[in-house]
């Protein structure tokens, strides 16, 4: 029985006499010469993602932004590419910022997130004259315009809205909903309007909501966007404000496992773009700009991750039809977190018999010292032994940008095959690494 569901790993990935290949190269091999945890990521689908993106809104009559959601997974050789392909960044630290600029990017490409902004990073946005600012509450609308008053500048502002929308999705990565932590109330728009209009500093261009991650029922943005072309109306109605631009953040769902039939990027144009374009003509408003903000559905699918197998342990009284053994491997939730933070599925395969019967089923479990420190429970893979490489699919998004250095393991290294060749774009963290800040 072969394992390989197609859609969940990257675009260049093959299985040729039962061997997992990435552009033609051989994933055994290469984790035999870079070690492991071992992450390998495929230039050609980031590439295709971005494109897939850029001509399904080609056609949006307000001009389209996309901006890259560095939480996904930022390091230079990401940035840079993402460069090419025309992409702005929202970040949600000043290290986001700092790995942004460093790798190119001007500071009216970056917009800045978060629902908790210390002071200091706030400072440094508007300094460096950063794109724009997503005000996430009333204190920070203060904390800003006092911040631009010290420093006699200007920026530019989109206010992040709580929607109330509560999106399909698991509870953890849910953040539109009504008592999120995220996005002002709607209450509390005339609050934040007396705010900006008292500063002048501060220009509202745009309104912004985030509905949470691993999306794929498209009506959660039309509902979402709806509140906000209300809500344009309310603004120019009682305040005159125009908004020009408006962002429905990222969200949309990556295929984790062979049953995962995730919405495209067309299929969020199809759901949205028209949505938009009848909702403000009925209502009057101008066509805003739209601002998306793809991560996860950019960034997962173009990365594998690879584990060497270091041992075994029988369960005893297993469940009826649950695993009957942990099979121990050398990462786990230092370099993927999230099987740990919230059940995240995933399909794994053994990387020289993809194509064997798979007669075992079996706990992945990580080598952390954690009970639930397991990466893929009930997991059917053939018989593995001691040194066999197992390949994790879809594991390029929130798995590195969240790794840790738990128990101290370090991180793991980070290839990029581009054209049939590989580099190193993050080289393995080291103990000297872990030191430094020891005093
Ligand atoms: N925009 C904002 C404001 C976010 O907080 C996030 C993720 O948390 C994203 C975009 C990206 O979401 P995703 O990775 O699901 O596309």
């Amino acid at each position: 029985m072969t394992n390989f569901a197609k859609h969940v790993w990257p675009i260049s990935a093959e299985v040729i006499e039962n061997r997992l290949k990435l552009d033609g190269l051989n994933i055994t091999e290469l984790a035999r010469e870079h070690g492991t945890p071992l992450y390998i990521f495929d230039e050609a689908t980031i590439r295709h993602a971005c494109q897939q993106y850029k001509s399904a809104f080609a056609d949006y009559p307000g001009g389209v932004e996309f901006s890259y959601a560095s939480k996904a997974f930022l390091n230079l050789a990401i940035a840079k590419l993402l460069l090419e392909e025309g992409f702005d960044f929202d970040v949600v630290s000043l290290g986001e910022m700092q790995m942004a600029l460093h790798a190119g990017a001007r500071p009216e490409q970056l917009h800045l997130h978060g629902n908790a902004k210390p002071r200091f990073e706030l400072e440094e946005a508007v300094k460096a004259g950063i794109g724009r600012i997503a005000v996430d509450n009333l204190d920070e609308a203060n904390t800003l315009a006092d911040i631009c008053r010290e420093l006699d500048k200007s920026t530019s502002i989109i206010l992040r809205i709580e929607p109330a929308v509560a999106s399909n999705t698991h509870k953890a990565i849910q953040t539109g909903q009504k008592g999120s932590k995220f996005g002002l109330s709607l209450k509390l728009v005339d609050s934040f309007v007396e705010i900006v209009n008292r500063s002048p500093h501060l220009e509202l261009l745009g309104l912004h909501f985030h509905l949470g991650s691993q999306l794929f029922d498209l009506s959660d943005y039309q509902e979402a966007l709806g509140v906000v072309l209300d809500l344009m109306v309310d603004l120019w109605d009682e305040h005159q404000i125009e908004i020009t631009e408006i962002s429905p953040g990222g969200g949309l769902a990556a295929a984790y496992t062979a049953t995962d039939q995730v919405p495209k990027p067309v299929e969020l144009a199809d759901a949205i773009v028209d949505f938009i374009v009848t909702g403000c003509n009925q209502r009057r408003l101008s066509i805003p700009t739209l601002i998306l903000e793809p991560g996860r559905s950019l960034i997962s699918r173009s990365a594998i991750a690879i584990y060497e197998v270091i041992g075994s342990k029988p369960i005893e009284d297993p469940a009826v039809g649950t695993a009957e053994k942990y099979l121990h491997v050398d990462g786990g939730m230092g370099d993927n977190l999230r099987p740990a933070l919230y059940n995240a599925p995933y399909t794994a395969i053994v990387t020289d018999q993809v194509e064997h019967d798979a007669t075992e089923m079996v706990h992945i479990s990580g080598r952390f010292c954690e009970s639930g420190d397991v990466l893929l429970k009930n997991a059917m893979l053939p018989q593995t032994q001691i040194g066999n490489f197992i390949a994790f699919a879809s594991a390029g998004a929130y798995t590195l940008s969240i790794a840790n250095n738990y128990n101290l393991v370090p991180r793991p290294a980070v290839l990029m095959v581009t054209n049939g060749n590989v580099r190193l774009m993050q080289r393995r963290e080291t103990f000297e690494d872990m030191i430094r800040r020891d005093t």
